[in-house]
């Protein structure tokens, strides 16, 4: 069995040790003769998987009590409708910053039900090369809440400071959940689909603050309210078992082998700072984003010569690095290196990257 280097944007690389315990006990989960999958959501076997996970994200992160964890359905894309649907029943605009595709869509998802949105800083002006830095937020005086994106997977601009505002800070954390300490008490809402930094895809997070779970738009669908949800434990209905089950694997992964945030995050800047300086110090490869924004969970970078692109993609998936395509949208390449893609796997991308240059540059 080989497994390959794998850069993919999402669903993405996920640690060998968890799919090696997931493979030990997909047909008899601790002795009790059936897997995860075939578990009831409401048995003790699995409440105590479901409650073990939540523990453990807990202590991760760091969560105040007054936090709600919410395992869900529906991905991030969800969530931009969810959220202006559960936090501006009681009135006030959505602001946003827009710094690429995904906070566009967030703010496209809630003028597309109808409600205010204001655009509170953008660099859409820069090309998204460059996060606004805090001066130039002006959210509106009537801002429910501001919505940013910590990490734009596609653009691979990350902020380099959290907002301070006077609303509710709300973060799509997609693509960089778990890569670092954060502090949760910041934010009024974060989320994220799992299919990058916590498990597999069909599950998201949402870590809502409990003041904030009764201002919902009335009426609304039972599996949009985070109060239904918090209340139900997530399980309103049949939750993702499996997706869950495996999330939790994660987390005490990180917990255990890589020995938490802290570590996890020295781990990701070496990675991301080597690629980097491979590509600044080549003038065969180049990343547009100014340093300060620049993403360590993904880093985009197009060579040259486009027309070399199908050859550099088809030889480094022959050399076992797979998926580094851009996203279709923009061309070009993008590695991302989660927290699931090792340090060996960067290694082995500079080594290849270096001799494709020699060879054709
Ligand atoms: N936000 C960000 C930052 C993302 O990277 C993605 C997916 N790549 C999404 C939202 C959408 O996630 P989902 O596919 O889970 O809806």
């Amino acid at each position: 069995m080989t497994r390959h280097y794998n850069f993919c944007a999402g669903p993405a690389a996920l640690p060998t040790a968890v799919l090696e315990r997931a493979s030990r006990e997909i047909l008899d989960y601790q002795g009790r003769g059936l897997s995860v999958m075939e578990m009831s959501h409401r048995s003790s076997e699995f409440i105590a998987i479901a409650e073990r996970a939540e523990a453990d994200l807990r202590a991760l992160l760091a969560i105040p009590a007054n936090y709600r964890v919410l395992f869900l359905q529906g991905g991030a894309s969800l969530q931009f409708a969810m959220l202006p649907l559960n936090l501006l029943g009681k009135g006030g605009s959505a602001n946003f910053i827009q710094t690429g595709i995904w906070g566009k869509k967030a703010l496209t998802e809630a003028r597309h039900l109808g409600f205010e949105c204001v655009v509170a800083a953008s660099s859409e002006a820069n090309g998204h090369i460059e996060v606004p830095p805090q001066s130039t937020l002006t959210p509106s005086a009537d801002a429910a809440y501001l919505h940013y994106t910590s990490n734009e997977t596609i653009g691979g601009l990350a902020f380099d400071y959290v907002p301070k505002v006077d609303a509710p800070l709300v973060c799509d954390m997609s693509s960089d959940i778990l890569s670092k300490p954060i502090d949760v008490s910041d934010y009024g809402v974060i989320y994220a689909g799992a299919q990058k930094n916590i498990g597999p895809a069909g599950l998201t997070l949402v870590i809502v603050r409990e003041d904030l779970l009764d201002q919902a738009v009335t009426p609304s669908p039972t599996l949009f309210n985070y109060r239904q949800l918090a209340e139900a434990g997530s399980m309103v209905n049949t939750p993702p078992t499996y997706a869950w089950y495996l999330a939790g694997l994660v987390f005490q992964w990180l917990q255990e082998e890589v020995g938490g945030l802290e570590a996890m995050r020295e781990i990701n800047q070496r990675k991301a700072q080597k690629l980097y300086a491979a590509i600044d110090s080549s003038d065969f490869y180049s990343n547009p984003i100014a340093v300060r924004s620049r993403s360590l969970m993904n880093v985009p970078f197009v060579l040259a010569d486009e027309a070399l692109d199908a050859a550099f993609l088809r030889e480094a998936d022959a050399a076992g690095l797979l998926n580094l395509k851009g996203h279709r949208s923009v061309g070009g390449m993008r590695a991302s290196l989660y927290n699931a893609v090792p340090e060996a796997a960067v290694d082995a991308l500079i080594d290849f990257m270096a001799d494709f240059e020699q060879r054709k540059g």
